[in-house]
């Protein structure tokens, strides 16, 4: 077939469900825009330490889909930029890009000279704050495109110009400036996923004001070996190793003052992250308070070991608060335990809130007229003429689904140019 202007297909999110709808789109013979807001692709899956089902690092599956985009020149790749405008209609939609600067060019090696010469200091965005990086910095070891980032108040202070004069590629250009992009294609997917429900609006948790309580994907950067701890899960307030751990299931989930609905995926990763301090800490106790756990299809099976595991308990009760310990450096987890009818303290020393995923476009909505639910979820695979959704944006799903919905939205997406 072929290729037309409009019959380029436009894809919002570099996560797995906008990676795979960009990929599956360009082997179709489609060329394809990839827009993602991070300066790196893989969404938030990049940032897990395993994933089930098989739990193996993401960059297994990451790096199979960073090479077909390697290989294949219809794939076009847009980091650090978002979709402004949108207007026209199915097949013929024009869109605006908004590219916000990087201050470092393709001929960088990611050296990393540039970060040796910088003394400024911002907090790691990869690792939810829990550490600091030089504001030179590459976004995380395995990222892609491999290419340091340079961060806009660096750029502007007086120590810009030694950061420049350090790369030896003349790979950082500061005086790159925001600029917008304006693309013609035939049809859109919208793929930009989700973000934690914010935990400081847990009041009665202490989450920001207990070192120890920490959410659900933090223990995910603490466990990586590219984490702030370089993999070692430990107490945040004096780095011992936890000799009793939490988790709280639907923190802020199921609750009509915070998320109603169930993230889905919420109990799984607390029994897998309930494995990764096993692995490290055999001798600790662990504790999984839960309202109903949600373990679907072959999954079953991993909550039935992980149940069978002597030092895992499980206990069906809402937490209702989280407290400092009177004597002592530990927390204390006020529950009604519904089994026993009993209401226990339980003293620990960590706690993992069980946050859920709430989507992006709650807050950031798609620039077009698309149909949402109460929660801010894109309302159907079909948004609009032309414009189709994919992933968590929709609705909270693991990678497989995610990788199941870009697919299908590729398809709906060619669909939508061949019926022009
Ligand atoms: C604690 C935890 C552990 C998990 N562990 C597992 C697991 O082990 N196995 C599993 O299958 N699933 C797991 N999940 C779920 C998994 O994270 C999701 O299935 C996956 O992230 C969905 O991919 P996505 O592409 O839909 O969204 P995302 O991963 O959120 O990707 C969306 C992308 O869009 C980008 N974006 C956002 N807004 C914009 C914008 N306006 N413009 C451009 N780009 C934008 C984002 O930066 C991001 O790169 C876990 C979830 C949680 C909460
Ligand atoms: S910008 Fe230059 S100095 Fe910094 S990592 Fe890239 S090539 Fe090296």
């Amino acid at each position: 077939m072929e290729s037309t202007e409009t019959q380029s297909i436009l894809v919002v999110g570099g996560g797995m469900s906008g990676l795979t709808a960009a990929i599956e789109a360009a082997e179709a013979g489609y060329d394809t825009y990839l827009v993602e807001r991070n300066p790196y692709l893989g969404g938030r899956v990049a940032q897990l330490h395993n994933y089930f089902p098989k739990l193996c690092p993401p960059y297994c599956g990451l790096e199979i889909n960073f090479r077909r985009i390697r290989q294949n020149p219809r794939v076009r790749v847009f980091t650090m930029s978002e979709v402004e405008r949108i207007s026209g209609q199915e097949g013929n939609l024009d869109v605006t890009l908004k590219i916000t600067p990087r201050y470092v060019n393709e001929k960088c090696t990611a050296c990393g000279k540039c970060a040796e010469a910088c003394s400024m200091e911002i907090e790691n965005p990869f690792n939810y704050g829990m550490d600091r990086i030089k504001a030179a910095y590459l976004p995380h070891v395995m990222a892609y495109p491999m290419r340091y980032v340079i961060d806009p108040n660096l750029a502007k202070s007086d120590e810009a110009k030694a950061v420049k004069e350090a790369c030896p590629y003349e790979a950082i250009d500061l005086d790159m400036e925001p600029r917008s992009v304006t693309l013609k294609v035939g049809s859109i997917v919208w793929a930009t996923g989700w973000k934690p429900y914010d935990a400081t609006k847990l009041d009665t948790y202490g989450f920001g004001q207990y070192p120890d309580v920490i959410t659900n994907v933090m223990m995910e950067r603490l466990a990586s070996w590219t984490g702030p701890t370089q993999g070692k899960i430990v107490r945040l307030s004096n780095g011992e190793p936890p000799k009793t751990v939490a988790f709280v299931q639907c923190a802020g989930s199921r609750d009509e003052n915070h998320l109603p609905y169930c993230s889905g995926i919420c109990c799984l990763a607390s029994m897998k992250q309930a494995n990764y301090v096993r692995e490290q800490h055999p001798d600790t106790k662990i504790f999984i308070f839960f309202i109903d756990i949600r373990a679907t299809d072959r999954l079953e099976d991993f909550y039935r070991k992980t149940k069978g595991d002597e030092n895992i308990e499980f206990i069906k009760g809402k937490v209702a608060k989280i407290t400092r310990e009177e004597k002592g450096d530990g927390l204390v987890l006020r529950v009604e335990d519904t089994a026993s009818e009993t209401l226990k303290e339980i003293p620990v020393d960590l706690v993992v809130l069980a946050t859920g995923m709430q989507p992006n476009t709650s807050e950031a909505p798609v620039p077009a007229q698309v149909p949402y639910d109460d929660y801010g979820f894109i309302a159907s695979q079909q948004a609009g003429q032309g414009i189709y959704a994919a992933g968590c944006t929709r609705t909270p799903v693991g990678v497989q689904e995610s990788v199941q919905d870009g697919t299908a939205a590729a398809l709906k997406a060619i669909q939508s140019i061949a019926r022009r």
